[in-house]
């Protein structure tokens, strides 16, 4: 049985599952107010983006004695090490952007998560207090998760988007606690990551390395310039996350895309020795 996401009442064992992202915030007085924000609602995984200060003693003072969390945040220096070893990964938004993409509201969004931490870990990611997440890092994400704000009014303070989202991550699982494995909020099998699915959920490491693969692809066989306009990458990134890939599906693609490469004449060193690797992960999968 997997490690209950989000522990009841969080004394000693924080939730390593479920992770809060912070990308690029510059006022350290919200870093300490989302660890608060975070503790109330028995949360402890923060990983912090390059933040314009940190550690430092705004922040502290404004967790208000939730300097454990602080303690134990994970500073790292871009989005992809934050989030590469997860399965899923969900981004906020005040806004909507060019290139739509699913956008789930805040009760959905928790009963996805908390039911995804089952079998790996998942990221929800926050922007930048100026101007939120960019189109990259929004098309990174598998879901966009929207507060269904004053529409004439919509940002809201980063704190208070975690605090918002921590709630509802710890109303459903206080919920799924009460109802037990009977509970109507139990899924059925339908992607990577459910009970009874025969391969991992890929990882968001994974999947960038064949969104790297793919695109080098089509640049191989003239179909995409990457000076082009971007929409078909994005495009393409919002087919695959959409279809939320398992590993072995993933080996498979890169299997496809390095013998296109091969055909084509293009294939480079590396790449062969990624396919080695990746045909006789698959071949053991099988
Ligand atoms: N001015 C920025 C918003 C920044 S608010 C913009 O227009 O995009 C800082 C962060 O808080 C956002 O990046 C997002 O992570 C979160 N946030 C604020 N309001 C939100 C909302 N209504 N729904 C979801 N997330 C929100």
């Amino acid at each position: 049985m997997h490690e209950t996401a989000l522990s009841p009442e969080s004394n000693d064992s924080f939730n390593d599952q479920i992770r809060i992202v912070l990308v690029e915030t510059s006022h350290s007085g919200n870093i300490g107010a989302v660890a608060r924000a975070m503790k109330n609602m028995g949360l402890g995984n923060l990983w912090l983006v390059n933040p314009a200060s940190f550690p430092d003693e705004t922040s502290y003072a404004r967790s208000a004695g939730a300097s454990d969390v602080l303690d134990r945040a994970h500073v790292v220096s871009s989005l992809d090490e934050a989030v590469a070893d997860c399965v899923m990964v969900m981004g906020t938004s005040a806004r909507g952007r060019k290139v739509p993409w699913p956008v789930i509201p805040p009760p959905d969004a928790a009963a996805t998560a908390v039911q995804q931490a089952g079998s790996g870990k998942v990221a929800l990611v926050f922007g930048r207090e100026n101007h939120g997440l960019s189109n990259d890092e929004l098309q990174r994400c598998h879901y966009h998760i929207h507060i269904p704000s004053n529409p004439d009014y919509s940002s809201l303070n980063l704190a208070m988007a975690v605090q918002v989202i921590c709630y509802e991550l710890r109303m459903f699982h206080l919920k799924s606690l009460e109802e037990g494995e009977s509970g109507p909020y139990l899924q059925p099998m339908v992607a990577p990551g459910d009970e009874g699915w025969d391969s991992p959920p890929a990882t968001a490491g994974e999947v960038e390395g064949f969104f790297g693969h793919f695109e080098q692809t089509l640049v191989d066989v003239n179909f995409h310039r990457r000076d082009n306009p971007r929409h078909l990458i994005a495009r393409m990134r919002r087919l695959f996350q959409r279809a939320r890939m398992d590993q072995m599906e993933v080996n498979i693609l890169r299997g496809v895309l390095s013998s296109i490469q091969k055909a084509a004449g293009t294939q480079s060193r590396k790449e062969q020795g990624a396919e080695n690797a990746a045909g006789s992960q698959h071949k053991g999968q099988e």
